[in-house]
């Protein structure tokens, strides 16, 4: 019996290093520790989970799928699922809002110190996230877009080190930026969409608002065009 696992989550698989030991904090099912332990692309995991029910159905799936001696669920806030004797590798944090990962990253950051890798899939303020991670000691190493269900995603991973970002490499992401892929296009063309539509509403004596999004527009159209 295999998880089935979104392609959302596998493309988060592919940037945990082989041997990992894995934190994934929020694992509500437990489905991404399944996954890559069924690989065999990971030694052992934590399922860190702070909602009695989502706790509830990762001990049942690590119980159906038989991974009661490698994956270990722990009913905890953040990383206070985790201890330095874990020896935890690899941390990731999937599904939430951008600044609600920031928070949890900063509520225990002394304990990332000897974490190699932070793997993060905000589904929002992906900005605030960036700022996080530029002013507390890490850069990221590479990012990734990916579209499911008519929404999208960035992935993205990082290291300790010092990284300098621009306000535009902070929205935009510095990797999604240069590698200019067709999603990361069609994501930021449908926010141009979506600000045309807001300008059309907007009377044109009301110059100051009409301003504001028109620069918003601007920018996005300049990043779009950055390599053409
Ligand atoms: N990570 C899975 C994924 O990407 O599909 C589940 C995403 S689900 C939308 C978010 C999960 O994170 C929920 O089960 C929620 O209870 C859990 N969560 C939210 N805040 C948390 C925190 N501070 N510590 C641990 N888990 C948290």
């Amino acid at each position: 019996m295999y998880v089935q696992l979104s392609q959302r989550l596998k493309d988060v698989a592919i940037y945990v290093p082989k041997g990992a030991k894995l934190l994934d904090v929020g694992s509500d099912h437990a489905y991404l520790p399944i996954y890559l332990l069924e690989k065999g692309l990971i030694t052992s995991a934590i399922a860190g989970e702070v909602v009695k029910g989502p706790y509830e159905s990762a001990l049942a799936n690590v119980s159906a799928y038989d991974f009661n001696d490698k994956i270990e669920v722990r009913l905890a806030n953040g990383l206070a699922a985790f201890e330095p004797a874990d020896d935890v590798t690899t941390i990731t944090i999937c599904g939430m809002g951008g600044r609600l990962i920031a928070d949890i990253l900063d509520a225990g950051k002394d304990k990332l110190k000897d974490v190699d890798r932070l793997i993060l899939q905000p589904n929002n303020r992906e900005d605030d996230l960036r700022i996080w991670l530029m002013e507390n000691g890490f850069t990221i190493v590479a990012e990734a877009i990916m579209t499911e269900n008519g929404k999208y995603y960035e992935i993205l991973v990082a290291e300790a080190g010092h990284m300098s970002l621009s306000d535009k490499e902070v929205r935009f992401g510095p990797h999604l930026m240069k590698d200019q892929s067709q999603v990361f296009q069609l994501k930021w063309q449908r926010e141009i969409n979506k600000l045309e539509i807001a300008l059309g509403s907007i009377p044109l004596a009301n110059q100051d608002d009409r301003a504001v999004i028109e620069e918003k527009i601007q920018t996005i159209k300049e990043v779009l065009d950055h390599d053409s």
